[in-house]
Parts: structure tokens; sequence; C-alpha cells
């Protein structure tokens, strides 16, 4: 089965800067034992209310940046966008492309959770634009779903990727996480094994860190649950390694791996430090140098909206030269492509191979890195494993 999308004019735009565009969906069916993301349950009149302060962030916003900027991703993320009623998300995307030039190639995401889904949400995310799906899995196995807070079952998954692929749409992305309390490298293994069978081409594999102020953190505090040891930790992360490299996927950052031609347009953006702006509560942006974000506080977001018209900014920084280096070197490490020397030396006029020449030999001869023949440094797989450390040895 396959649609064409309807009643939306994306017009194809040149001679702009490329933008791609995050928006932040705060709401959740329930909360998650191990989630601190911004997100809250909401009743059906916030959400209603935060969506009217959103479309009024979008078009101050839009006044800002639309002469000079084409958009070249949209990204829906939250909390789970996926439990928002459709036209929701249909009437957000639309005020996006009366607002901004999207280009017609504009790679457009939506994350879902399983069971938030049916055919007509779908149906009418893929009319309004979505051309990739970003879906919360987190694990195959029962036992680790229900310790995680998580409401759907492998089986509503399967589901949602079979309605989504009727559609004729192979651009899935789903998410899992390792390193859970109580996971066993076996569970890890099944996970893995029960996603290249379904043929997902984008896999992100997050390492569990337990974060202040959620249930899980009390858990682990008054020693309910354990973790898993490192050792195990990065025995799981080799594992889906192995078994991804084995089946053609390519680890193209750290935690995110793809079959050919399935990298996520957006991703590359945050790592390659390319301009975003985020809408929504506790949204960031990164443009021409500037990081600035949105309040976490959903009334204050909403009122300064609805009453000032007025950004809800609550944080704005100007990089420094030594801030945008640090920031090159822990983003650029994380993915295939790694450190491009000569861009460096375009930015910020210095030698990094002479600066660093000490740790680079060291590296380079232990072989955690390798020096490209297109001059960019890049992480062996042993690299990988001690990505932190070097990263601190570089930022020194
Ligand atoms: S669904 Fe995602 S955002 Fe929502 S509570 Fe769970 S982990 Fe957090």
């Amino acid at each position: 089965m396959s649609i064409n999308k309807v009643g939306l004019s994306i017009t194809e735009t040149s001679g702009k800067k490329s933008l791609s565009i995050y928006i932040h969906i705060p709401f959740c069916g329930s909360k998650c034992a191990y989630c601190s993301f911004v997100s809250v349950v909401g009743s059906p009149e916030d959400k209603k209310r935060y969506f009217a302060a959103l479309l009024t962030e979008i078009s101050i916003q839009s006044k800002k940046y639309r002469e000079f900027y084409s958009v070249s991703s949209i990204y829906i993320g939250g909390g789970t966008p996926s439990c928002m009623d459709y036209y929701l998300i249909r009437d957000l995307l639309s005020n996006i492309y009366k607002n901004f030039a999207v280009k017609n190639s504009a790679e457009i995401t939506i994350e879902l959770n399983p069971n938030t889904v049916d055919k007509t949400k779908i149906r009418e995310y893929i009319l309004s634009g979505v051309n990739r799906f970003s879906i919360g899995l987190q694990s195959t196995s029962s036992k680790i779903l229900k310790a995680m807070g998580r409401t759907h079952t492998v089986e509503d998954y399967e589901e949602l990727v079979g309605i989504i692929k009727d559609y004729g749409i192979k651009n899935i992305s789903t998410d899992i996480i390792i390193g859970y309390p109580g996971q066993k490298l076996v569970d890890v293994k099944d996970t893995i094994d029960y996603l290249i069978s379904l043929e997902i081409p984008h896999i992100s594999v997050y390492m569990l860190s337990v974060e202040e102020g959620t249930r899980l953190k009390k858990l682990v505090d008054n020693g309910s649950v354990g973790l898993p040891d490192e050792d195990l930790v990065i025995q799981m992360y080799n594992e889906v390694y192995d078994r991804l490299s084995d089946e053609g996927y390519t680890r193209y950052e750290f935690s995110n791996f793809s079959l050919p031609t399935f990298e996520s347009f957006h991703n590359r953006v945050y790592w390659n430090r390319k301009d975003y702006l985020g809408m929504g509560l506790a949204a960031h942006s990164y443009i021409d140098g500037t990081r600035f974000a949105n309040t976490e506080n959903i009334i204050e977001y909403a009122r300064e909206l609805e009453t000032n018209k007025t950004l809800p900014v609550s944080m704005s920084k100007t990089l420094s030269d030594d801030e945008k280096k640090e920031e090159m070197i822990m983003l650029s490490l994380r993915t295939k492509d790694g450190f491009d020397i000569n861009e460096y030396k375009r930015l910020f006029n210095e030698n990094f191979l002479a600066k660093k020449k000490e740790k680079l030999t060291m590296l380079i001869t232990e072989g955690y890195m390798l020096l490209t023949p297109e001059n960019r440094l890049v992480c062996t797989d042993k690299g990988f494993l001690v990505l932190n450390r070097i990263v601190l040895d570089l930022i020194d």
C-alpha cells in the first residue's frame, strides 16, 4: 500500500543556509522508570494549550530565520509525540511548512511508542510529510520491559512495524537500551537478532545512564536493584557491534548503526555542529555559534508565549573558540568520519597534529586511533571502547 502526500505546499529552495528543526512534545502516557527527559502525562487541556503556545513560538521564530534558512530536516521528539491526537501533529507540520521554507527532500521524523499508534495515525503522519519513523522498543524481554515501566509488548512493536511497512515506508529506526538492571547478555542478543530479522535499517543503542530524579535512581540507591557490572555492559555493546557489523550495518556514530543509505541526516547535524532550531518545552538550539534553550517549566513556557508573545528562552551562550574546539573533538570522535584536521585548521587556524603531537602519537601507536589519507582522526574499535578517555586526553 502506498499513499501520496496531499494538501501541503513544500518549497524547494536554494541559496539559503541549511537549518534543522527539532520539536519537543513533552507528553507521555506514563513515566518510565529510567526517564529523565522533560515529559509529563498531561490532560487534554494541557496538550491543547501547549500546542497553541508551540504554534506561536514557530511563528515568532520563523520571522527571525525564514529569510536566511531553508529546512533540511524536522524531528518531532519527546516525550511521546504519538500519544497526541493525530490532527495536532498534522497542524504542527502544516504550520512549519507555512512558516519556514522546507525542502522537498527534507527528512521528517516522528518518534513513536508502540501502543500509542494505529493505522489512521500512521497514514495521517505520512500524508503530513513524515518519511521516517523512530520507535522506542528498548528490549524484547517482557521482564525488562516491565522493569523499565514500558507499557507496550514486543507484539505491539511488531504490529506497528508491519503497519508502517504496509504503507511502503522502510525508513524505520528503533531505540534499544543496554545495561539495564537484570538484563542479561542473552536478552541483548535476542533483541538484536529480532531487529535484524525484521530488517530494521537503523538502530540506536543507548547504554543506560542512571539519572537523578528518576524512579530507577531511587531503586538503585536503596539497593532494591543492582546495576550490571561495566564488563558485562561492554560485552553487550560488543555483541551488538559484532552482530550488526556481520549483517552489513555501519556504526556511523557510537550509539547509532545503519544499513547503507539509512543514516539519519538530522542526527548528523548535531554531531557536525550544524545549525538547528529547537522549539517546544526545554528544546535546545545551536545557531551561528550560539547555544540556547527554552525553559523546562511548562506553565512558564505557555504563559510567556500566550501572554507576552515572547520566546521562553532560559539559557543562551555564545561559544568561545576554546569551547567550539572542545565540542568539535567531543562530537566528531563519536562518529565514523572522525575529526577533520583540515576543517579544524580552517576554523581555528591551528595545526591540530602539531599541537597534540605527543598524545596523538601515543594513541595511534597503541592502536586507539587512525589517521586517514583524508587527514581525519578516527577511533578504532579498541578506541571506541575508551572514547571518553581519548576525548579527555585531546581536550586537555
Ligand atoms: S516514553 Fe520516553 S519520554 Fe516518555 S517516559 Fe518513557 S522514556 Fe521518557
